[in-house]
Formats: structure tokens, C-alpha cells, sequence
């Protein structure tokens, strides 16, 4: 009998151009705009993953997170994947089933520390706080004394509220409790001061798109001494292979063991961006992203406009603003985004539909994309309040 191979089908076949998306300005919670430089070190012909200029530039990413995290931490590397990947790393590695794993919720992100913990067999247990305020030092040590976690789990930089925690403090309590502590530091590093082992932080991951203006695909993450110490203890193996930082290590410490093959470019990428942030020198960079944020805010007061979380404690990277009353919040991010190419985001979990979501993050924490923005609140924002007052006086 003849075999016969089957005709190929264009059932899925898409006859399609080359792409050609709109450069968009990205004042949203994530991405934000890479660097141009970036972009051109992401474009480069890839070189393996294991020749010797590879293996070089790997120590000199590690190297540069060091310094935008102000720690010495051995075991400090760019996991493959997003922020989230590097978040579910922590745990993975950490959390061994029934460890009592505190989690300080105060918005989205600390949600998602609680389903990852539960996820890898943790005692879960948390504290909260409404969406747009932070812990005190007494309410952080109350939490310790009555839950004796293992490990601490916190978010410095909560993008869903546009809340900073501050953290001094904290890692002495810690270590008075015998506990780890593990922060989210996703939408702080490379924008908002971070003192990694001042704080005396044990765990902590980031990821490239926001404030290190690199795309994303890149999840750094590092782990102390103390962290370490808990992981060489562990009686079983990490429960996920492609985080299992020990296996890591053998690739990213000196062995150069293959494990997975390295996202090549986008590590040329995040060498770029670590290099940009170490020439302008991190306390400029900070210092520039504190300017543009205060510029922004006083801006926002001028039109009228209320920032949901009380000055002290807003991040320079991520602004709530409240939606005036009678305005559609989305229909004013959609203009923008579709007539202007500017994107903004809009409230989550406990403030959707309350407020608008303005991000000034590493490349785009510029003075003229505050202005830009300004500007277009003042001309058009007017046209999308609604007939609301006068509803509101005929209702009255
Ligand atoms: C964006 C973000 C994450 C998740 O990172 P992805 O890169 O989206 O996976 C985690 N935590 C915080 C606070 C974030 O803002």
C-alpha cells in the first residue's frame, strides 16, 4: 500500500506584515518604556550561553544588582521569567510544607504572596490593612508575637495602591522573632532608595520593566546569608525545578553548569539598563525619580485633583489619583491611550473604578512626560465630566 503524507492545511495560516506597533509613552503601573540603549543591546546577534563573553557579562549583571540593591548578597541573579517568576523563586526555595509564612497584605500584590505561600504548602497566615495605608513598626512586631512565622513576607513598593512601606526597623524585629524576612521590591528597585542589607533583608526580587526601564522578561532576585541557611537545611528538594536556586547557582556561581538555556538577550538588555543606572550614580537616580514624582503631584493638586495616599508615604513610581466624581475613568484612559498613545492604568481589587494609575518609572520618570501629562489632564479632562453637578443640582 502507497503511504501518502497529507496535504498541509492553511486552516491556521495567517497571511500577516511585518509588526508594526505604535510607540506608545507607557505612564501605566508596568511595562514602562525601556531605554532607547536597551533597546539597541536587546537587538545585538545572541552569543551562547555559555561562551566565555557570556560568562563575563553574567558577572557583571550580577555585580551591578548588587550595587542597585546596596547589598553584598552571594546569591543575587536575574531569574528567566517576569517579576512573578522571581516572586514564586522566594517562596519556592524558602517555604517548606507547614512553615508558618506571615504575609502583610496592604494591596494586590500582598494577595498574591498569600496564594503563592499557600501553594507550597505554607501555614498561612497574614495581617492587613486597607488599600493605601502601610504597617507600623508596632503592627508588624503585634503580627510576629502572635503568629511566630518562619518568614515574613512584605511588598516595599505596593503598585496596586501607590504605597511605600517603610522598612526601618523591621529586620531587627525579625531577627528578634527568628524569622526571615522576604520583600517585594518590583516596582522599587532602580527608583526608590533600597537598602537591601541596612534593612536587613533576607529575600527580595524585582523585575525589568519598571523601574530598571528594561522590557519585560527578567525576574532578578537575591537571597542572604540567613536565607541560605534555611535552604541548605531543607529536608526535601525545592518543589519546582526550574526555580531550584541551588541549581541555579551551580550555573550563575563559578561551576557554569548549563541549566536552562539564559534568555540571552534580554540579559544584554539588563546589562544595559544596570549600566545606564551606575554611570547617572543610583542616589541621582533616585533623587531624579523623587523630583518628577513631587512635580507630578503638585501638578495633579493644581487641577484639583486628590492623590489617594497621603504624602509621606507615596512612591515616587506610582501614583493614585482619585477619579473626579461624574468622570468616567475609563473612557479618559482609553482617549488618551487611542489619541495620544498614552497609557495610564486604572485601579485594582479594592480601588477599581476609584482611581487612575499614573507610573513615572526609570526611562520615563522625565519632567516632560509630567508635563505632557499635566497638560492633557488640563485641556481634556473637562470634556469627560459628565453633566454630573448639574445631575447632582437637579437631583438636590
Ligand atoms: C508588577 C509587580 C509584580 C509582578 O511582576 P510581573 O513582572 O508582572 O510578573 C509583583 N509585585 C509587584 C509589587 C508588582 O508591581
Amino acid at each position: 500500500m502507497a503511504t501518502s503524507t497529507p496535504p498541509v492545511s492553511d486552516r491556521h495560516r495567517l497571511n500577516l506584515g511585518p509588526i508594526a506597533t505604535p510607540d506608545r509613552l507607557l505612564l501605566g503601573p508596568g511595562p514602562s518604556n525601556a531605554h532607547p540603549t536597551v533597546l539597541q543591546a536587546l537587538s545585538r546577534t545572541p552569543i551562547g550561553h555559555l561562551d566565555p563573553l557570556y560568562v563575563a557579562l553574567m558577572s557583571e549583571v550580577q555585580e551591578l544588582l548588587r550595587y542597585v540593591w546596596q547589598t553584598d548578597n552571594r546569591l543575587t541573579l536575574p531569574m528567566s521569567g517576569t517579576g512573578s517568576a522571581a516572586m514564586e523563586a522566594t517562596l519556592a526555595n524558602m517555604v517548606e510544607p507547614g512553615d508558618t509564612v506571615l504575609v502583610a497584605v496592604k494591596g494586590y500584590f500582598g494577595l498574591r504572596l498569600q496564594d503563592m505561600a499557600g501553594r507550597y504548602r505554607a501555614d498561612v497566615r497574614t495581617i492587613e490593612k486597607p488599600w493605601g495605608e502601610a504597617f507600623s513598626l508596632e503592627e508588624i512586631e503585634a503580627g510576629l508575637k502572635e503568629h511566630r512565622p518562619k518568614i515574613l513576607a512584605m511588598v516595599h513598593a505596593e503598585t496596586s495602591t501607590g504605597v511605600r512601606q517603610p522598612m526601618e526597623g523591621i529586620g531587627d524585629l525579625c531577627r528578634q522573632y527568628d524569622c526571615l524576612l522576604l520583600l517585594d521590591t518590583v516596582t522599587s528597585l532602580g527608583a526608590v532608595p533600597l537598602f537591601l542589607d541596612d534593612w536587613k533583608v533576607d529575600l527580595a526580587y524585582s523585575c525589568s520593566q519598571k523601574g530598571l526601564s528594561c522590557p519585560p522578561g527578567l525576574g532578578p532576585f537575591t537571597m542572604g546569608p540567613r536565607a541560605e541557611e534555611k535552604l541548605a537545611a531543607r529536608s526535601g528538594k525545592v518543589p519546582n525545578w526550574y526555580l531550584d536556586v541551588s541549581l541555579l547557582n551551580q550555573y550563575w556561581g563559578s561551576d557554569r553548569v548549563y541549566h536552562h538555556t539564559a534568555p540571552v538577550n534580554m540579559n544584554f538588555g539588563m546589562r544595559e539598563a544596570l549600566r545606564l543606572i551606575a554611570e547617572e550614580g543610583l542616589d541621582n537616580v533616585w533623587e531624579r525619580h523623587r523630583r518628577n514624582a513631587e512635580r507630578l503631584w503638585s501638578g495633579l493638586e493644581a487641577l484639583g485633583l486628590q492623590c489617594h495616599v497621603p504624602a509621606e508615604l507615596r512612591l515616587p513610581t506610582l501614583t493614585t489619583v482619585r477619579i473626579p466624581e461624574g468622570v468616567d475613568g475609563k473612557a479618559f484612559t482609553l482617549h488618551l491611550l487611542n489619541k495620544h498613545g498614552i497609557e495610564v492604568g486604572g485601579g485594582l481589587g479594592a480601588l477599581a473604578g476609584k482611581v487612575w494609575r499614573i507610573g513615572l518609572m526609570g526611562y520615563n520618570s522625565r519632567e516632560e512626560n509630567v508635563d505632557l501629562l499635566l497638560n492633557l489632564l488640563e485641556q481634556e479632562l473637562p470634556a469627560f465630566r459628565s453633566a454630573a453637578p448639574a445631575v447632582a443640582a437637579a437631583a438636590a
